[in-house]
């Protein structure tokens, strides 16, 4: 990229080592002199050096960007890089570019950032928690009230988050010099390299805390303890994340809190099987009981049981539907409990037992043995 090479000194008639009051006058007068509405036969031209001067001014006027300018030749808001007279190595290149794509673009192209964005970087909203809670299937049903207890990052109350120790003040950052920018300047293959980037010290204030706050050491955070209750909605399930607003870690700087995420896990209850909203509970009976009708006790994934009446012959493996019974889906309405019948035949007979059965079989014209 070529670049045209002003001379600010040249265009300002001062000397090099020129006193900003020196600059000062000399601006005043050849602003005066090449005001374009003065020159109204070139206007052209005019509107040109009134330009330069303006540009030369604002340079020279300010000490950091003059001193910049004396070591390179230009500053910071001109192109990024200029040419050098020497060659360099490849490896310069690309430490080049994983330089630019490391860095923060727009501090690389741009060098000046909107002074906006440097406070949303600074005063930062606090960090979400997750916090797993184990519930039974009574509690998602019922939608138990559950105690959760954690640390959380609050607002120091002694210094309301800022980080300074009340009624001692700022100065200024070490680290910018008050500026809260940090510019760099390195030498590569194609020349000077010029970046600029916010303070970390001071966070782009310039400022820093005369003493930093006896609680929190500066950082506006103290870690404490929190007790509540959170409400399981009946609507939950396995796996649903309730949000709960401002509830997380305390902002950087007077920054939002964070939230608080509750991950709903449900308990595994041995005595059911899941199949989506529904449950499956395997019951076993006599098979006198299949023959004959019996009256089981089936327990209910809320607590409790319900009483399921068995007609008399039903058959082995029949399934049950209890409807409603099972758990609730994502839109609140339960599933089924189904119950899986199964029929148990006895392995060995008392001779009693046997000798009935015999009689049985007889009666009914059935062939044994
Ligand atoms: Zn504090
Ligand atoms: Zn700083």
């Amino acid at each position: 990229m070529k670049r045209e090479k002003k001379d600010y000194y040249e265009i300002l008639g001062v000397p090099r080592n020129a006193t900003q009051e020196e600059i000062k006058r000399a601006y005043k007068r050849l602003v005066k002199e090449w005001h374009p509405d003065r020159h109204p036969e070139n206007r052209k031209e005019a509107e040109q050096r009134f330009k330069e001067i303006q540009e030369a001014y604002e340079v020279l006027s300010d000490p950091q960007k003059r001193a910049m300018y004396d070591r390179f030749g230009y500053v910071g808001e001109q192109p990024v890089y200029q040419e050098t007279e020497s060659g360099g190595f490849f490896d310069d290149i690309f430490r080049e570019f994983e330089n630019i794509f490391n860095r923060d673009i727009f501090d690389v192209f741009f060098g000046e950032r909107p002074h906006q964005e440097e406070r949303r970087e600074y005063t930062r909203r606090g960090e979400d928690i997750r916090y797993e809670i184990e519930v039974t299937l009574s509690d998602l049903i019922n939608g138990a009230e559950m105690p959760v207890e954690y640390e959380r990052y609050e607002t120091c109350p002694r210094c309301g988050g800022t980080g300074v120790e009340p009624d001692t003040g700022y100065v200024n950052c070490l680290s910018c010099g008050g500026t809260g920018r940090i510019r760099e300047e390195r030498r590569s293959f194609f020349g000077y390299f010029v970046s600029e980037r916010t303070c970390e010290r001071c966070g782009g204030t310039g400022k820093i805390p005369r003493e930093y706050c006896h609680e929190c050491g500066g950082s506006g955070r103290v870690l404490r303890k929190v007790r509540r209750t959170v409400k399981i909605p009946p609507n939950a399930e396995d796996g649903t994340q309730l949000r709960i607003t401002g509830s997380g870690n305390a902002g950087y700087y007077g920054g939002p809190y964070g939230d608080l995420i509750i991950i709903v896990r449900v308990k595994p209850d041995p005595r059911f099987k899941k199949s989506g909203s529904d449950l499956v509970y395997d019951v076993t009976i006599d098979y006198l009981q299949a023959i004959l009708g019996a009256t089981v006790e089936v327990p209910l994934p809320e607590g409790g049981t319900t009483m399921l009446k068995i007609p008399p012959g039903t058959q082995p493996e029949t399934v049950f539907r209890l409807k409603g019974k099972g758990l609730p889906n994502r839109y609140g309405r339960r599933g089924d409990l189904i119950v899986n019948l199964h029929v148990e035949i006895p392995k060995s007979l008392s001779r009693e037992e046997r000798k009935v059965l015999e009689e049985l079989a007889k009666k009914r014209g059935v062939t044994i043995g």
